[in-house]
């Protein structure tokens, strides 16, 4: 198992498969890109479904997502998920994406063996789209989200970040827009991992003011709170239910202390949260001839190093290193 020293137990492997990305959402990355890893650096097909074997056969790992990046622009994609699927036990398989050429994905994946998808929507308003995204792609995003509840990829949750003065109007468009579809609303709070380094505290929507301005338009009651389990949002029905909305409160709300996560990033690297200031290297061992019990014992030993918490609150709070697209979100 993946346990920590404060009890906690991984199960959930979050695979980035590449960093790359066709959006430019201003609170991830900057509009003219990044360096992205250079190919060599990243893992092979072969080699992540190496890794999640690994981690499904004796790890413990009951669930496996990929991200990015934008995972849909990895070509493999299909195989891999076909391949993650056949693992046994076989794990829970699911994928989290900007929507983008999911209308023409959907239906693979879907036959490949995907069980869950996220599409991150954090707007309904083209110019807006443009402005947050840097890209004019809301309309294959809507395409998308359709293919994606067609092929049965349901149900579709949508994950929205909203930012005061671009998207901030937009909670109860949001929500209205995915109850009259079926989808499974989301909002993340925003996190201090954009590549410049422009997060503020005192400038970020938070779940607090989320709550309230959905709260004009609709009754919200807080799901039990036993259902939660390790999972990062908090679930409201939404009047009276059984439709309900999400909201992760990373920040303002931390769930440290039942987190099950463990991250693999597109070069290899096992990094035991979001915020680590550390990684744990697999690629090279791998590569080096290593046995499947020698990288399970050095991921092993980087899960028992996970400290308490995040500590976006603490003072002496230091961003990581790497920005979101390159742990994979
Ligand atoms: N490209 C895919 C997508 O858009 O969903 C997967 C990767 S993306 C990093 C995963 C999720 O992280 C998205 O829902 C995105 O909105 C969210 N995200 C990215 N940067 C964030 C930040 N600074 N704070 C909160 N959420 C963020």
């Amino acid at each position: 198992m993946l346990a920590d020293s404060y009890g906690r137990i991984a199960t959930d492997l979050r695979v980035s498969l590449t960093d790359r990305c066709n959006l430019r959402c201003a609170y991830c990355m900057p509009p003219e890109g990044l360096d992205w890893l250079p190919t060599p650096t990243l893992l092979t097909d072969d080699e992540v479904v190496r890794l999640a074997r690994i981690g499904v056969e004796r790890l413990g790992i009951t669930e496996i997502r990929y991200t990015g990046g934008e995972p849909l622009l990895r070509r493999g994609l299909p195989g891999i998920v076909a391949r993650t699927a056949a693992l046994r036990p076989r794990p829970e398989t699911s994928l989290t994406t900007n929507g983008i050429g999911l209308a023409r994905l959907a239906g693979p994946l879907a036959e490949a063996g995907l069980d869950r998808i996220n599409v991150s929507l954090d707007t309904l308003r083209p110019d807006v789209f443009r402005t947050l995204a840097k890209r004019d792609r809301l309309a294959d995003v809507q395409a998308g989200l359709v293919a994606a509840a067609g092929a049965g990829l349901a149900p579709v949750k949508v994950n929205a970040v909203l930012m005061r003065g671009v998207n901030e109007d937009e909670a109860v468009a949001l929500l209205r827009f995915c109850l009259e579809r079926g989808y499974q609303l989301r909002f993340i709070e925003q996190m201090p991992l954009d590549a410049q380094h422009g997060w503020r505290r005192d400038n970020m929507i938070t779940a607090d003011e989320i709550l309230v301005a959905l709260s004009a338009e609709f009754s919200l009651t807080p799901d039990d709170e036993h259902a939660r389990g390790s999972a990062p949002a908090e679930t409201f029905l939404v009047d009276g239910g059984p439709a309900r909305v999400g909201v992760i409160g990373s920040v303002t709300r931390p769930f440290c202390g039942a987190c099950d996560r463990v991250r693999l990033t597109a070069d290899g690297q096992v990094r035991n949260c979001l915020f680590a200031r550390t990684e744990s290297n697999l690629r090279d061992p791998m590569r080096a001839g290593a046995s499947d019990e020698e990288l399970a014992t050095i991921w092993r030993r980087a899960v028992a190093a996970k400290l308490p918490g995040h500590g976006i609150n603490d003072p002496g709070f230091l961003q990581p290193s790497r920005p979101m697209s390159a742990i994979g979100g």
